[in-house]
Order: C-alpha cells, then sequence, then structure tokens
C-alpha cells in the first residue's frame, strides 16, 4: 500500500488514475489548475471538449471497471449507446459498412458530461482529496527518485507521482531540471485542422437515429483527407465534427462548415446539416500531433514517477481513442498494484505502454499513409502491409466477421494486426460472406425521411 500518491491533472487521465490506486493508496491528492467544478461546464484547461468525444467500448468498459455503476449513471444523464455497427454507419474504402448489432459499441455524449459525473463519483472516494485551483509548477527529487511535487502553493510530497497534465505536459522539462536526460519522443503529425458545430437533432430523427462518419481512405482518394462525423449525444443534440489535413480545412463560419461537408465523399452528412438546427456557432481547433514520450526508455528509471493519459501518448483525435487510452491506462496500473504489493515505476510506466500500444499504432499506422504527414515515413514492408489491408477491405465486402474485428480495432480491444489473422485472410479469398458493399448508407426508412427536412 502506498502512503500517499499525487496525481498531476484532474481531466479524465488523471481522475481515473485516481479511481485506480485509490484502494491502493492510503491518501491520493488529485492537483488540478481549473476549479473543480460539479456542473458540466467549459473550462480552460480542457479546450478540445468542445469538440466530439466518443468514447470506445474498451475504454468504456475500463472506466466501468474502474468506476462500477459509471455507465448507468451516463446513460441515465442522456449518454447514447451506440451499437458497431448496428447505430452506426460508416463509410469504408469499398462502400458502408453492413448494419446489425455487433459486440462493441461507442458512448456518445458531451465531454462535459463525461467529466462531470466522474467527479461526482470521485468526491464519494473518501481518501481522495481534489486541490482545484492549483497549478504544479515542478517535481522534486533528484535522479534517484521523484519525492514529489511543487505547487503554485505549498510543496507536496508524495510516494507516486502520477503526471495526468495532458498533452502540453511539461514533466519531460521538470525531469530534465533534476538531472534527468531528455525524454525522446514519437512524432507523427497529419496537421489536422478540426471544425465543431452541435445541432439540434430534427424532431422525426427519434431517440434511436444512428451516428454517421465518413473517412476518407487513402486508397479511394490518395492525398486528399476530409472526415466528418455526427455522434448523437444527451438532450436531442447531435455534435458533428468536421476535420481535414494540410490543404483541407473545413471552415469555422456557418457557411465554411457547410461548404466542407458537401465535398466530403458522400453527400450524407451535408444533408443533415441541413435537416438539423445549429446551437451556437462552429469552433475551430488544430489538433496536435501523435506524440508519445518514451518515460519507459529514461535511464535512469524516473523511480516514483508515471505518466499516462496524453501526457504520455496523444493521439490524432480522429480516431476518437485519447480517453479511451487513458482509461485502459488507468486500469492497467491497478493491476499492477493488484498484482504486487509495490509495483516498480518501470513496470508500471511499461504497463502505460502496452495499454496505450493499440492505439498508437493504428493513429500512426493510418497517418503514414497521408503524403502531408510530417515524422518518420512508411517501413520497408509498410507499403505491402497497406496493400494488403485494402485488398482485405475490398474483397471482403459485407462479411460480418471482417466487420466485426474492424469493430473490435476500432474499440482497442484488439490489435490492428488481427486484420491480418488468416481468419480474416480466407474471408477475403472467399470474397466476403455476405454480398458486394453498400453504396449508399444503411438507414431504416424511417431515418431515412430525416434527410432534407429543412428546420423548422
Ligand atoms: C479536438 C479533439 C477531439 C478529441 N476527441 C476525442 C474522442 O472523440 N475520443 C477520445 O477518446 N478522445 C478524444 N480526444 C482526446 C482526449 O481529449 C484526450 O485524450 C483526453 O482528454 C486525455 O486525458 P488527460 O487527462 O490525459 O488530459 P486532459 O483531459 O487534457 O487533462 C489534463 C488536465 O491537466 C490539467 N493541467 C494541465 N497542466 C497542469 C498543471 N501544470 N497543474 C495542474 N493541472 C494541470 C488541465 O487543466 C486538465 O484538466 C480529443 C482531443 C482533441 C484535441
Amino acid at each position: 500500500m502506498l502512503q500517499h500518491s499525487a496525481i498531476l491533472g484532474g481531466g479524465m487521465g488523471g481522475m481515473l488514475a485516481a479511481f485506480a490506486l485509490a484502494p491502493h493508496a492510503e491518501a491520493v491528492t488529485v492537483v488540478e489548475q481549473d476549479a473543480f467544478a460539479g456542473e458540466p461546464v467549459p473550462r480552460r484547461g480542457a479546450p478540445q471538449a468542445r469538440h466530439t468525444h466518443a468514447l470506445v467500448s474498451g475504454g468504456a468498459r475500463a472506466m466501468e471497471a474502474l468506476v462500477p455503476g459509471v455507465l448507468a449513471e451516463l446513460a441515465a444523464a442522456g449518454a447514447q449507446h451506440i451499437n458497431l455497427p448496428g447505430r452506426y454507419l460508416g463509410l469504408a474504402s469499398r462502400g458502408w459498412f453492413p448494419r446489425y448489432a455487433g459486440r462493441q459499441f461507442i458512448l456518445g455524449c458531451s465531454r462535459e458530461l463525461l467529466e462531470s459525473t466522474l467527479r461526482g463519483r470521485l468526491r464519494e472516494l473518501p481518501n481522495v482529496t481534489v486541490l482545484g485551483r492549483t497549478e504544479v509548477v515542478g517535481l522534486q527529487g533528484s535522479p534517484a527518485g521523484i519525492t514529489g511535487v511543487r505547487t503554485g502553493s505549498a510543496p507536496l510530497t508524495a510516494e507516486l507521482v502520477v503526471d495526468a497534465t495532458g498533452r502540453r505536459s511539461r514533466a519531460p522539462r521538470w525531469l530534465t531540471e533534476l538531472g534527468f536526460p531528455p525524454v525522446r519522443e514519437s512524432i507523427v503529425d497529419p496537421g489536422i485542422f478540426y471544425a465543431t458545430r452541435v445541432f439540434r437533432a430534427p424532431v422525426d430523427a427519434g431517440p434511436e437515429f444512428p451516428a454517421v462518419t465518413l473517412q476518407s481512405s487513402p486508397r479511394r482518394e490518395p492525398g486528399v483527407r476530409r472526415n466528418g462525423t455526427l455522434l448523437p449525444i444527451e438532450d436531442g443534440l447531435w455534435m458533428i465534427t468536421l476535420s481535414g489535413g494540410p490543404g483541407s480545412r473545413p471552415g469555422t463560419d456557418a457557411e465554411g462548415f457547410r461548404a466542407f461537408a458537401a465535398l466530403l465523399p458522400h453527400p450524407v452528412l451535408a444533408e443533415l446539416i441541413e435537416a438539423a438546427t445549429p446551437v451556437g456557432t462552429p469552433f475551430g481547433f488544430r489538433a496536435d500531433a501523435n506524440r508519445r514520450r518514451h518515460f519507459e526508455r529514461l535511464r535512469p528509471c524516473p523511480n516514483g514517477f508515471v505518466a499516462l493519459g496524453d501526457a504520455y501518448a496523444t493521439f490524432n483525435p480522429v480516431y476518437g481513442h485519447g480517453m479511451s487510452a487513458a482509461a485502459l491506462s488507468a486500469l492497467a496500473l491497478r493491476t499492477e498494484f493488484e498484482r504486487r504489493r509495490k509495483p516498480g515505476t518501470l513496470r508500471l510506466q511499461r504497463a502505460v505502454a502496452g495499454a496505450a500500444a493499440n492505439a498508437w499504432d493504428m493513429a500512426t499506422g493510418q497517418d503514414a499513409r497521408y503524403p502531408g504527414t510530417a515524422g518518420p515515413g512508411p517501413g520497408r514492408f509498410d507499403g505491402i502491409i497497406d496493400r494488403l489491408g485494402d485488398w482485405i477491405s475490398a474483397s471482403s465486402g459485407r462479411s460480418r466477421l471482417v466487420t466485426d474485428i474492424r469493430a473490435d480495432i476500432f474499440a482497442l480491444t484488439a490489435p490492428p494486426s488481427r486484420m491480418r489473422s488468416p481468419r480474416v485472410l480466407w474471408q477475403a479469398v472467399r470474397g466476403g460472406d455476405n454480398g458486394p458493399a453498400l453504396p449508399d448508407p444503411p438507414f431504416t426508412a424511417a431515418e431515412r425521411r430525416v434527410l432534407g427536412v429543412r428546420p423548422r
């Protein structure tokens, strides 16, 4: 049992780390620079919260394991359970995915609802203290080990310091100030720009209207990167996010937003935008690069210090994996503490690295295929692997087996390499088990009526 653990940052990763460590520490202190409000309100430390935040089922289940009952609580507050692919219409490189009840899902709700629900549950833990409006300004210790943190007010001594300060983490600098060498980084930057607007769904859409996603495919449109996603969230709202690579930025005014949607590989999102009623203006965001800070390779090992969430690895948000990777990492920390009374720092950081690996491999593997991406180019065999993947997609048509495996990979319950497993290859050789891919999104007749309906 730890005596005291300090968690830096009270965002998604920090809160989930607190749930993971609370059973294994006498006291846990979460230090957050923003006010730790109960209500779902926007805040300075999480500007990305204005954008679509889908929680894939691998991450959602990890969150439920850490915070039992949280998914039911979110559902009661209006979060949408979006079955994959039953309530999720996605355009693949050769047509739309088939629609049926699968084993994975996405949770659709605002980031504010997620955070405020977790905050409420965190307050119930008797050995967790949250210091709101308190900025961490450095670490305490030496190359022999980290012993605590410096804050804008009093310093805190801690046996284990967890950095969850997000993608702008200053921990690499703080460590070098204590005499550690620089932390090595891997960076793959697809130069993505985001624009999100919230809409009120048309009344005819009903409570089960599906999520819709159009991801550009380097195979279908080489060199062009345009994506669009509609996610139903609480209170009858839709969050629509458009994103583009270098040279194809979505507009952040109403007209530019609409015009970009019309350029997507299928008109369905543009039609749904016309059918819905805007709530507020679009917001833009220059998404960060995929960035992995290899704390697990740092020597000497910073004993008593672990990073997780975006502080460890930030992903291109187009894939919707950052929160889930943070949840899986927090769960991996808890598992290490369940296995050993006091697991070593290197073991903990490696557990985080392992939990983030699938999301990292998927994001960087896909992004490397676009010519505008900055970073290490594709490896020697990547071209062959990509062509194999394209052939599998093209040949497996509406195969449920292949669609299920894709959903597992997207939900972070299987590694991307699963798409090249013998079962998938055999399915592709056979040419799919369910006819050719669909040319149009498989809406029901009632859902299709929503398209083209003008705002009332
Ligand atoms: C545009 C966009 C869209 C995204 N969409 C998705 C999505 O659909 N699905 C998904 O899973 N993920 C998505 N993400 C990623 C997701 O936002 C992050 O992966 C997730 O928030 C990581 O959690 P975290 O706790 O590591 O960081 P954050 O949630 O960013 O939290 C960091 C916290 O640390 C605090 N902090 C920072 N510095 C200090 C300091 N010095 N002292 C004290 N406190 C500090 C901040 O105030 C903040 O509360 C998206 C990201 C972006 C940018």
